[in-house]
């Protein structure tokens, strides 16, 4: 957004802008390769990734599930491990200068993680999101769409619940270096293995917490 601006050099009446809250880009090659992996382990090609299996694990879980050709599911947490341990980002984003509350877009988008704090018992684990309104411009927009839709604005406190994306970019991890050494000279199967080898047990973590959650027990608060 902020290229495309730099790029433009004025301001268009009719552009509107909307970026998100990014947590950072993974390496393409890694996804290419779990998708081969995947589709060894199951014989047959992928179909379908869902990154964030709501239906089954709720908003608060992450678990990737794959479908083969043929209909086979399988779930998983291995990309969902690799990309929280940083490893696989793009070196920028351990340097993004866009991890602040102000943001190029007119309007910033978001999953609002971190509800239960700034309005405890509003989330019902299907998913809540967050809508920042960074000029003018983009609070016209909101305005139009809150007479067209079902957006609700509600008194909230943001500086409760900074998401970390909010606030710093996250910090490059001591061996990255030692992970990329290990993926070139063994490739993915041997790094899923070193660095992933227990995401089975997120999985079964992310059950537990959805069935939790449903019978009312536990609360969002990532
Ligand atoms: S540099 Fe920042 S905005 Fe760009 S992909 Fe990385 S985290 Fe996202």
């Amino acid at each position: 957004m902020a290229a495309l601006k730099s790029y433009l050099g004025i301001e268009y009446k009719n552009l509107l802008c909307m970026d998100i809250v990014c947590h950072g880009v993974p390496s393409p090659k890694v996804f290419r390769d779990y998708i081969k992996y995947q589709s060894s382990k199951m014989k047959k090609p992928i179909t379908n990734v869902d990154f964030r299996n709501k239906k089954s694990y709720g908003w608060a879980g992450h678990v990737e599930t794959i479908t083969t050709d043929g209909g086979r599911k399988k779930d998983s947490c291995l990309y969902t491990m690799l990309f929280y341990q940083h490893k696989i980002l793009r070196p920028v984003c351990y340097v993004c200068p866009y991890k602040g509350l102000m943001h190029p877009g007119d309007l910033t988008i978001a999953d609002y993680w971190g509800i239960d704090k700034a309005l405890p018992g509003f989330s019902d684990n299907k998913g809540v999101s967050l809508v920042l309104v960074n000029t003018h411009k983009g609070n016209d927009v909101l305005e139009l769409a809150k007479h067209q839709s079902t957006i609700e604005a509600i008194e909230t406190d943001i500086n409760k619940s900074m998401q970390p994306p909010l606030k710093e970019p996250f910090k490059e991890p001591a061996n990255r270096d030692l992970f990329w050494a290990d993926y070139q000279q063994n490739g993915f199967e041997y790094i899923a293995k070193k660095y992933a080898g227990k995401s089975w047990t997120w999985v079964v973590k992310y059950r537990i917490k959805k069935i939790l959650m449903d019978l009312h027990l536990y609360k969002v608060t990532k």
